[in-house]
């Protein structure tokens, strides 16, 4: 078997960057997909957590929100708080009665 001459092996260092690219690109289309659809997903619930809590008024509003498992606080207003407690939130909630 014949050794690569230097243009074989360049040629076959391009076809493998090639490839790579190709993947590169695939991934970056479905990271696109992926951000659109969670931009729509957040869109949608930051709109029903409006509607949801267009009854009530004031503190009752936040801590609805609050008790939904959402932050209250200035810092992080809206997001996603879980389950676990938020000191920040709390003294917010405590500041306002
Ligand atoms: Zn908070």
């Amino acid at each position: 078997m014949s050794e690569l001459s230097p243009q074989d092996t360049l040629m076959a260092a391009l076809a493998g960057l090639e490839v790579k690219v190709a993947e590169i690109q695939r991934e970056l289309r479905r990271l696109k997909t992926l951000a659109r659809n969670l931009e729509e997903e957040n869109s949608r619930l930051r709109t029903w957590l409006v509607e949801a809590t267009s009854g009530f008024k004031g503190e009752d509003k936040l801590r609805l929100l609050y008790d939904q498992g959402y932050h209250i606080c200035p810092a992080q207003f809206g997001r996603v708080r879980g389950t676990e407690g938020c000191l920040f939130c709390h003294s917010f909630l405590e500041k306002r009665g």
